[in-house]
């Protein structure tokens, strides 16, 4: 596989910097994900807000550069939303990766979220760059268990 194409600037960039990796001292939602596929692993911690929306988002974990680009991006993308918008985003971007039509959600932007859409060439690479979006809607399910990706 070409890692040239996938490993894009923009992950090879939050790969190596992750934002927003870090622990929450006042999470108020937790959850573990596990990708035994890859071996990638990422803990999620969610701050939100009466209303359910993001108020701050950190994760942990170690995993592939996919995994950790793709953690590091989402929480970009989704602090500050509401419950309503991420589910939007989430089922965008999930569409998107597998390579699956989206119409419901024809006008939502994905923004940098867009840089790992490559990854849909790689089936294996799939579970990676969704591993973080699983554990995420675990925590604001509150599913108390580790999801994975199988
Ligand atoms: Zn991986």
């Amino acid at each position: 596989m070409d890692l040239r194409e996938l490993y894009q600037e923009l992950i090879l960039d939050h790969n190596r910097n992750p934002r927003n990796r870090r622990h929450l001292e006042k999470a108020s939602r937790i959850a573990m994900g596990y990708n035994p596929l890859c071996g990638d692993k990422v803990t999620i911690e969610l701050l939100l807000d009466s209303q359910g929306s993001i108020l701050d988002i950190a994760f942990e974990g170690s995993g592939c550069a996919i995994s950790t680009a793709s953690a590091s991006l989402m929480t970009e993308a989704v602090k500050g939303k509401t419950p309503k918008q991420i589910e939007a985003i989430f089922e965008k971007f999930h569409s998107e990766v597998t390579d699956q039509p989206c119409p419901k959600h024809q006008d939502v932007e994905l923004g940098k979220l867009v840089a790992l859409i490559g990854v849909k060439k790689y089936p294996a690479r799939v579970k990676c760059a969704t591993l973080a979006w699983h554990t995420l809607k675990a925590a604001l399910d509150q599913v108390g268990e580790t999801v994975t990706t199988e």
